[in-house]
């Protein structure tokens, strides 16, 4: 029996991971599950597993979830101190699947409790890559990839022998816009944006798919949690999402892990880890899928993986700033405030315009995220006052 907190439990990871628990009664006891504001769904899920605490981030729901858990005996908070708090109650395992920096404090706290953070939420580890694998270090925790991409290269990575591993590859599907012009990307919606060909998941980051941001995310994910440099880290587009990503050894061979796009597969090594446990999706049919296909990405109609690599390699700040910047930009362009292209425009020019030391503690690197967003957001209100042209000509993404 494992004790779990879900952050994030109402999301499409918090959903998948609900279901994986609830159906291993036996296996699995809740501790404690976090929303933003969605009370109806995280009461719902909190009174089926019989979670000691539910909590949401947004204050002002505190009384509606009150309301929906009144005589359940189930304790209800609220704020983003009481997302920490429950975090921090010391179950067996965490999962991170927060979206976006918001989920970094709260990962920290449960990485300070010890026990096992398994992360999904990419930005907080691309965010606060050195800070948080020195918490980890210093509280004996343990951190588990949830990502598929990194829960293949986890499930095919000798560890004990890292000096054998000549690269690895992070496949990607290309996103829904892989065959699109960059001029044919520009009238693209937010709806288009979030219909991902291959994965069911949250808004934002089907629009990190779809610009490529999201492999540029995990570009920096997996040199943080693997031990081979930036430079031996490659992507390469698969667009069946059959290959979840490989790891090529000294002598030549490649290892990868394969199996159907559902995120309970990566789910459920995470929370079994050691063991395996039994998921109830889709089994891989090989014949059916028929062919795999492969292509290099392409840097020009998807800028942001460059940005991303670049940011990796400078170190120090600019993890943080990209993550930032773009988390911004992506709210902007789902809010329908900008297009699509100038994703990676204000992203590009964010970082252009700032370059602070490397943070070297959590507050520093909020710090830095706070002051990234707040110069993003001013660009984008000058974009929509209508300077965008005159910006993306200026930083020669688009
Ligand atoms: P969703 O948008 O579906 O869910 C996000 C979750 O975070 C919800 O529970 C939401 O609550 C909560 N939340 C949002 N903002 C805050 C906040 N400020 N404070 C506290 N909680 C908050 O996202 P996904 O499940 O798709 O993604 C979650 C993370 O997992 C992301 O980092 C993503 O990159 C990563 N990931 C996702 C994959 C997927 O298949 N979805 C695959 C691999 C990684 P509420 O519902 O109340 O708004």
């Amino acid at each position: 029996m494992k004790t779990v907190t879900i952050l994030g439990a109402t999301g499409s990871i918090g959903t998948s991971t609900l279901d994986l628990i609830e159906r291993s009664p036996e296996a699995f006891r809740v501790v404690a599950l976090t929303a933003n504001a969605d009370v109806a769904k995280l009461a719902a899920a909190a009174k089926r597993t019989g979670a000691r605490r539910a909590v949401v981030a947004d204050e002002t729901c505190l009384p509606a979830l009150c309301e929906l858990l009144a005589g359940s005996g189930i304790e209800a908070a609220a704020g983003a101190e009481a997302v920490c708090e429950a975090a921090a109650m010391g179950a067996d395992v965490t999962v991170a699947a927060i979206v976006g920096c918001a989920g970094l404090k709260p990962a920290m706290r449960a990485v300070e409790a010890g026990g096992t953070l398994a992360l999904a939420n990419k930005e907080a580890l691309v965010s606060a890559g050195d800070v948080m694998k020195r918490a980890i270090a210093a509280h004996g925790a343990t951190l588990l990839p949830v990502d598929s991409e990194h829960s293949a290269i986890f499930q095919c990575l000798d560890r004990t022998a890292p000096a054998g591993v000549a690269r690895i590859v992070l496949t990607a599907s290309g996103g829904p816009f892989r065959d699109r012009s960059t001029d044919e990307m520009r009238a693209i919606t937010p709806a288009q944006a979030i219909a991902h060909p291959n994965w069911s998941m949250g808004a934002k980051i089907s629009v990190d798919s779809a610009t490529m941001m999201n492999k540029g995310l995990e570009l920096i994910e997996a040199f943080h949690l693997f031990p081979v440099p930036a430079e031996r880290i490659d992507v390469l587009v698969h667009r069946q999402s059959v290959i979840h990503s490989m790891v090529e050894y000294v002598d030549g061979s490649v290892l990868a892990q394969l199996g159907t796009p559902d995120m309970r597969t990566p789910i459920a090594v995470a929370l079994a880890w050691p063991q395996r446990m039994a998921t109830p999706g889709e089994r891989l049919d090989l014949v059916a899928v028929g062919r795999l296909d492969f292509e290099a990405p392409d840097p020009v109609r998807f800028p942001a993986l460059t940005l991303a690599r670049e940011a990796l390699m400078a170190g120090g700040a600019r993890p943080a700033i990209l993550n930032a910047a773009n988390e911004v930009a992506v709210a902007a362009f789902l809010a329908g405030r900008m297009g699509f292209l100038e994703i990676a425009a204000i992203v590009a020019d964010t970082l252009e315009r700032y370059d602070p030391a490397a943070p070297e503690t959590l507050d520093a690197v909020l710090a830095v995220d706070a002051e990234a967003r707040a110069l993003t957001a001013e660009r984008i209100g000058a974009v929509k006052a209508g300077a965008g042209r005159v910006m993306t000509q200026v930083v020669g993404v688009t």
